[in-house]
């Protein structure tokens, strides 16, 4: 059997779930591409925790965590089942307790997940858990747990990252989807995506390296960590593609990777 690919989406505003862009159609190109897995594990830049947590819920809530936008975003639904038993495995494998690896289901399905599930898997009909961001563990910490997921891979579970390789909302122009991007983003957006055809995960891991472009990039850790988790579990051979290279509102890189489809 085939090992599932491994993705990673820069899925940037909530408005982009209701849009018709270079972004949408991208992931609507790459649900044609994709295999049906028996579950989805999501790692969210949206749920930020002390340790790494993981929903075990048989029924996760599909969380609304934006605010202000127009009601139409939230007459979404999008309400897969979850999956308890890949949420165990993913437990086991990264340690459980004793590393600091804790199920817990007060969580659920935040927008970092179903905005761009919807996209890819609209009938809702694949099983989900989500794992959390660890915001006090060191980047490097990351990759480690990340690397011990891979043989869901090789268990028909896709795994979904979901967060922004450039993300400065400081410098973000919310108004403006198409605002000429900063040249700061843009650099650091190009090493990373260089850094990932190479495959130099070590290079990702140290971002800060990066310097000023990195500072401008990634002014706090949230949204770029979850790229760490997709560089991580690339197998070596595994193709690499970039379904969409878009910048939005300035400061914001919409880019994706696709490892091994
Ligand atoms: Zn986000």
């Amino acid at each position: 059997m085939k090992s599932m690919p491994v993705i990673f989406i820069g899925h940037g505003s909530p408005m982009n779930m209701v849009l018709d862009n270079e972004y949408t159609r991208s992931l609507t190109a790459l649900r044609d591409r994709l295999p049906l897995p028996k579950a989805i594990v999501i790692i969210s830049a949206h749920w930020q925790t002390s340790g790494t947590h993981i929903t075990d819920s048989p029924n996760p809530r599909q969380i609304y965590d934006f605010y202000g936008f127009p009601q139409e975003l939230y007459d979404i639904r999008y309400e897969p089942l979850g999956a308890p038993p890949v949420a165990r495995k993913a437990h086991k494998l990264m340690g459980g307790e004793a590393e600091g690896v804790l199920l817990d289901d007060s969580w659920g399905d935040d927008h970092a997940g179903w905005a761009v599930l919807k996209f890819l898997y609209p009938n809702a009909d694949i099983p989900i858990t989500v794992i959390s961001v660890d915001m006090e563990a060191p980047a490097s910490r990351h990759a480690t747990l990340a690397q011990r997921l891979a043989p869901l891979r090789e268990e028909e579970v896709l795994i979904l990252a979901s967060g922004n390789i450039v993300h400065n909302l400081f410098d973000a122009d919310l108004m403006n989807e198409n605002a000429p991007p900063d040249p700061r983003g843009l650099r650091f957006d190009a090493l990373a995506k260089s850094a990932l055809e190479t495959g130099d995960l070590d290079s990702l891991v140290h971002y800060e390296r990066w310097g000023g472009d990195a500072r401008y990039s990634v002014p706090t850790r949230d949204h770029y960590l979850p790229l760490l988790w997709a560089a991580a579990l690339k197998k070596e051979h595994d193709s690499v593609t970039f379904p969409c290279e878009v910048m939005q509102n300035r400061s914001v890189s919409m880019r994706s990777v696709v490892f091994g489809l």
